[in-house]
This record gives structure tokens, C-alpha cells and sequence, in this order.
């Protein structure tokens, strides 16, 4: 029941199939594995397979890369939008095209809805309709950002996310449930069985599958693992208690308190911003340290941590140092989100402070 919601939320038709993960990481292992053995290519082809990405995708994908045997795999990094940090579709297209004149094989784009870096979404309907053209594997890294298509607010960047072959999403990142659940969707859910199932499962189990019906195959016939956690009931049991507004409505409140944080740190000039927020990240670092600006950033962190009420990570953008605040806890309101802008505030203040004071000081010293 679970799966069947996961994927009717994303507007997938009929024939899907699904698989509860441990995380996105898995997640993502199980769908490359799967564009590996439905496209058939073949161990001596895969340093002539090429997959398509940007810089801000995440690492998973290389690891899930390397798990599957694709070590080789050829990847590109697709040029993205200056501002907005997107895939640059008509860039997709341009490589492809060159790659397949090069006697290459495009073999996989992977899209990202949701950055960790930035919460930005690929666009996805275009790279769609290139995957389509080209006969690669779309795949979506939705892990972080997925859910968010429950609200309205967020709803149409995630147009076109219902052509992709295969979908990682992580209830335990924007559905709000603990740690440990995340889902694999694959568009045609034969795919996902094809590339998991044994014709034989061993002697021991024959008795296991005698029921199975061909609509609702064992998990076990859909991942790599066989013995799991009841995962399901973690996340059926909490839309159940409370049904889906409550978490429709809180997933709006983490955007609209990303664009609050973006729009107060905007008004104060000596803040330089990221991209205004897609969905509830939001990068920003003080650039008007009169010293080193990186430091001063660095220390500005640490500081944050330090003190304990907030949390905060750090990024680079093409190089560049940022501090990164990711809003997507159930627990984090307004309250929590002006405590962060009046520690940076006071954070800042002191700094300035303790550089005006320096150069009398050495005056002193002299
Ligand atoms: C967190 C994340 C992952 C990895 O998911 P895990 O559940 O930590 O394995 C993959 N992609 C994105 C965009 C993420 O934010």
C-alpha cells in the first residue's frame, strides 16, 4: 500500500513497482542495476557507457556506479544554468549526440529533484523528452526533495517527474520519518523484477512463493535483499494516524520559511545569497569581511554548532565557501528560523567588532 501511494503521488501509470529501502544510497543501487540489465549492456561495454549527471549530483550515484560493476562508465558532467545551478537540457542534448558519433553509448541521465546543495530540480520534462529520444534511462534522484511534490507550492517544478524510468525518494528525509526508509519506483515494474528475481529460488524457499501472485511479487523478487525490516509499517502508520494534510502542510511551511531566512538575509546587504530557494535550502555566506571572507565564513559555522540550538553544514559553490541551512525538520518553525537570524546577526556584530578594535590595539603595541 505503501509503494502503490508512493507512486501514484508521483503520477506513475499503471505497472509500476517499488521496493522500501534502507536509504537513497540503495535505493539508487537497485535502479542503476536495473537500467543495467534493461538496456542488456554488457561487461565489455561498460567503459563505452555514459552517464549523464551534473556537478551538484549527488555521490550516490558514483558509489551505485561502482556497486553495480560500472566502474568504467564514462561520465559527463552536463554544463547547469548560472544562476539556478539546473541541468542545461539543450547542453544534454548537444553531448549525446556527440558521444553517439564517437561510438559511445549514452546510457543513463541522472536527474536530480531536489540538490542537496541547493534544493534545485532539473528540468525535468525536457530531459524526458531527450532520454526518450536517445533511448537512455531517466533516472530521478529525488531523495531529498521528493515529497515535496505534495505541495502546492513546489507541485509544478516536478513536472515530467512521472516520464522517468526509475525514482529514488527517502520518506526519512521529506516525509519526516525516522531514519532507515527510503523507496525505489521503477516505471515499468517488470524492469525491477527481471533484474532482481531468480527463476529458482533456492529448495528451502519453495514453499515461500507458492502463493505469490504475479501483481504483487515477493520484495524479496524486487531488491537484493532477502530477510528486512517491516519498513512499510513506518511509514503507512503515521499517514494513517494523521492522514496527509498535516504533512502536505508542513512540507509548505519548510518552503515558505526557506524563502522567509532567503528574503530577511536578502534585505541585509553584506549577505550574499544563493539561489532563491526552490524548495527549503538555503546557501548565504557574510561577504563583507574585511580580513578573509572564507574564514571569517568557516568561523561563523562554528560558531553556530558551537552553540548548539541550530544546525547547520557548510557547501562550496564553483569553489566558493557558503554555509548551508537545510529547513526539514517537523520540529523547526518561525521561532527556530529568527533564533538562526539573530545568531548570525550576533555573530557578525561581534566579528565586526573585534576587527575594529584590532588596529588600535597594534597602535597600542607600537
Ligand atoms: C541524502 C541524499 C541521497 C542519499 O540518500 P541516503 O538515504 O542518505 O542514502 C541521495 N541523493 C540526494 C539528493 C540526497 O539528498
Amino acid at each position: 500500500m505503501v509503494i502503490n501511494w508512493i507512486g501514484r503521488t508521483f503520477g506513475f501509470p499503471e505497472g509500476f513497482a517499488g521496493n522500501l529501502t534502507s536509504g537513497g544510497s540503495a535505493s539508487t543501487i537497485l535502479a542503476l542495476a536495473t537500467a543495467r540489465d534493461s538496456k542488456n549492456v554488457k561487461a565489455v561495454d561498460f567503459s563505452r557507457c555514459v552517464v549523464y549527471m551534473t556537478q551538484i549530483s549527488h555521490y550516490c550515484v558514483e558509489k551505485a556506479l561502482n556497486t553495480i560493476g560500472m566502474r568504467e562508465a564514462v561520465r559527463r558532467t552536463v554544463p547547469t544554468d548560472k544562476s539556478t545551478y539546473k541541468m542545461n537540457a539543450e547542453e544534454l542534448k548537444i553531448i549525446i549526440e556527440k558521444d553517439k558519433n564517437n561510438d559511445l553509448i549514452p546510457f543513463l541521465v541522472y536527474a536530480t529533484a531536489g540538490t542537496t546543495d541547493l534544493g534545485s530540480i532539473d528540468p525535468l520534462n525536457e530531459i524526458a523528452s531527450i532520454a526518450r529520444q536517445h533511448s537512455l534511462w531517466m533516472h530521478v534522484d529525488a531523495c531529498y526533495g521528493g515529497f515535496f511534490i505534495m505541495s502546492n507550492e513546489a507541485k509544478p517544478s516536478f513536472r515530467g517527474i512521472e516520464r522517468c524510468d526509475s525514482l529514488a525518494v527517502d520518506p526519512h528525509k521529506s516525509l519526516f520519518i525516522p531514519y532507515g526508509c527510503g523507496c525505489v519506483i521503477v516505471r515499468q515494474g517488470s524492469k525491477l523484477k527481471y533484474s532482481n528475481a531468480l527463476n529458482r529460488p533456492a529448495p528451502y524457499a519453495q514453499d515461500s512463493f507458492k502463493d505469490e501472485r504475479e501483481d504483487e511479487p515477493s520484495p524479496c523478487h524486487l531488491s537484493f535483499e532477502l530477510s528486512r525490516h517491516f519498513r512499510g509499517v513506518r511509514v503507512w502508520m503515521p499517514l494513517k494516524l494523521f492522514g496527509l494534510a498535516p504533512f502536505r502542510d508542513a512540507l509548505t511551511e519548510k518552503i515558505l520559511l526557506a524563502r522567509y531566512f532567503y528574503e530577511q538575509l536578502a534585505e541585509r546587504d553584506d549577505f550574499q545569497l544563493g539561489p532563491y530557494p526552490e524548495l527549503s535550502v538555503v546557501v548565504f555566506r557574510y561577504a563583507k569581511a574585511p580580513n578573509d571572507t572564507e574564514k571569517f565564513n568557516e568561523q561563523l559555522l562554528d560558531s553556530l554548532m558551537r552553540d548548539g540550538r541550530v544546525a547547520l553544514a557548510s557547501t562550496r559553490l564553483r569553489g566558493v565557501y557558503y554555509l548551508r541551512v537545510c529547513i526539514l525538520c517537523f520540529r523547526t518553525h518561525l521561532k527556530e528560523v529568527d533564533l538562526l537570524l539573530e545568531m548570525v546577526d550576533k555573530n557578525v556584530e561581534i566579528y565586526l567588532k573585534s576587527v575594529s578594535k584590532k588596529p588600535r590595539e597594534s597602535q597600542q603595541l607600537s
